[in-house]
């Protein structure tokens, strides 16, 4: 009989993860029986999320980061546009918004986190579109793309609500793109930028977070820290406004560009048994099978594991994902090998880039990636800027394609790092920046 797996979410982890099987059973064959691959998601445009960064500042346009989900997809994979409803773990069945039924043998979980804007009081309120803004969507980024333009002086908040979020480094590169952008206009000296985090440094990781720092300081960026927005509130002039903490101190602004607070997707909250209080799925970390029932596993920003909420980790996750899919089918020991991979291009403006990858276990370090002659780590580079802007082509020509990419596995390297020695040992301390 046919083995169905069932794929909820079209994006970057279900997309990969669909292509990755498909490659192996067409190659390899199932083994024992045919594999039936069904891909659900409640759109057809694929967004290049990193992409979004670039929006405001008139460096990319929708057109260059959105493409048709399905097209992401080999044709034997079947793609279904609907809404999931929710899962029905007991039955082995997803039930869609419209009633519509897939029974599965195995599940993944796919599906993101969502920006809940409701949790954050006034956020999108008077003034949202206006005054405040978010460049998390596409729709926020092109609205603040205008308001940009617009702006010709006075202060500038980028406020990170609460962790985790997506691509904790994008609200620093924002700062650092913002910098540049009214350097070129050639009126910086008009802009006061500030950036406000619930994070009592500038980043989680220490050595990344004391780099990060140093670079706000240079470029005259303030840095609020340990800051919980509790509200967002606008003048009643509509002309500025405020972020309130919880503590009761406050940030003014002319423009305010807030990433609001992310839980998992509503249906996990629906589906008895998946999910945690934020609708995020309780994964193992090192094999990605969830905590729900065996034949059910999740990658990406919808898990609950300590990595960054971000497309390398998701891609690296989806290596030993698949692996242990088809040792799932076949009823063998699981591969537990995943170790937290996370690799980041944080752009820092002026045609430069810096870059970290560190895993679970060990904080991003100095030295080269992936390997002693490559990409600078920690250290701005044009490199770094240049390896950023490709990736957007490897992302859909290789990553979503499910190839793999020479030379960069889902482990750590440790090849080109400078490894401390063990009395000087930097270990993770505060955990990952998720
Ligand atoms: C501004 C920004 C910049 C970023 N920059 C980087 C970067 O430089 N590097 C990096 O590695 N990562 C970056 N990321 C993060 C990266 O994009 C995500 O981590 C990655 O896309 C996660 O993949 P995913 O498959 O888990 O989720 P997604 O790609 O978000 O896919 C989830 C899918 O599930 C679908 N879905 C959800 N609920 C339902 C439902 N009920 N019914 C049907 N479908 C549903 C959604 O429509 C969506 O298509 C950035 C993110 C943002 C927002």
């Amino acid at each position: 009989m046919t083995k169905r797996i069932v794929i909820l979410g079209g994006g970057t982890g279900g997309t990969l993860t669909a292509n990755r099987l498909h490659r192996h059973f067409r190659h390899h064959g199932s083994g024992h029986q045919p594999v039936e691959i069904i891909v659900v998601d409640q759109d057809d445009h694929h967004v290049y999320q990193p992409g979004l960064l670039f929006v405001p500042f008139g460096l990319a346009k929708h057109s260059e980061i959105v493409r048709p989900r399905h097209e992401q997809l080999h044709r034997d994979i079947e793609f279904v546009q609907e809404l999931i409803d929710r899962v029905d773990l007991e039955r082995d069945t997803v039930v869609l918004e419209g009633g519509r039924e897939f029974a599965y043998d195995v599940l993944v979980i796919a599906t993101g986190a969502i920006l809940a804007f409701d949790e954050t009081e006034g956020l999108t309120g008077p003034g949202w579109n206006e005054k405040v803004f978010t460049f998390y969507d596409l729709a926020g980024a092109t609205a603040l793309a205008a308001a940009l333009d617009k702006f010709e002086g006075g202060k500038l908040v980028v406020n990170v609500v609460d962790m985790p979020i997506k691509c904790p480094v994008a609200p620093l590169e924002f700062c650092f793109l913002a910098d540049w952008y009214f350097t070129e206009r050639g009126i910086r000296d008009r802009v006061a930028i500030t950036y406000a985090t619930p994070l009592d440094g500038a980043f989680t990781k220490p050595v990344a977070s004391a780099a990060l720092a140093s670079l706000l300081e240079e470029k005259q960026i303030n840095l609020v820290t340990e800051f919980n927005t509790g509200a967002v509130e606008v003048n009643v002039d509509g002309l500025g406004g405020k972020l309130v903490g919880y503590d009761g101190r406050e940030v003014p602004f002319d423009l305010a560009v807030v990433v609001p607070m992310h839980s998992g997707a509503e249906f996990v909250g629906r589906s008895k048994g998946l999910g945690d209080d934020l609708n995020f799925v309780p994964t193992n970390k090192s094999t990605l099978q969830t905590n729900a029932k065996p034949n059910v596993f999740a990658l990406g920003d919808a898990t609950n594991v300590p990595a960054s909420k971000a497309g390398s980790v998701t891609h690296f996750e989806g290596e030993v994902l698949v692996e242990n899919i088809i040792r799932f089918l076949d009823h063998k020991e699981l591969d537990s090998t995943y170790d937290g991979h996370a690799n980041c291009f944080i752009e820092t403006g002026f045609g430069k880039a810096l870059l970290i990858d560190f895993n679970y276990e060990t904080e991003p370090l100095t030295g080269h990636f992936p390997a002693g002659v490559g990409m600078p780590l920690l250290k701005e580079s044009r490199m770094n800027h240049l390896g950023k802007l490709m990736f957007q082509w490897v992302y859909w020509h290789a990553l979503l394609q499910g190839r793999d990419i020479p030379g960069i596995g889902a482990d750590m390297p440790t090849r080109g790092k400078d490894l401390p020695t063990p009395d000087t040992s930097i270990r993770t301390t505060q955990g990952a920046p998720s």
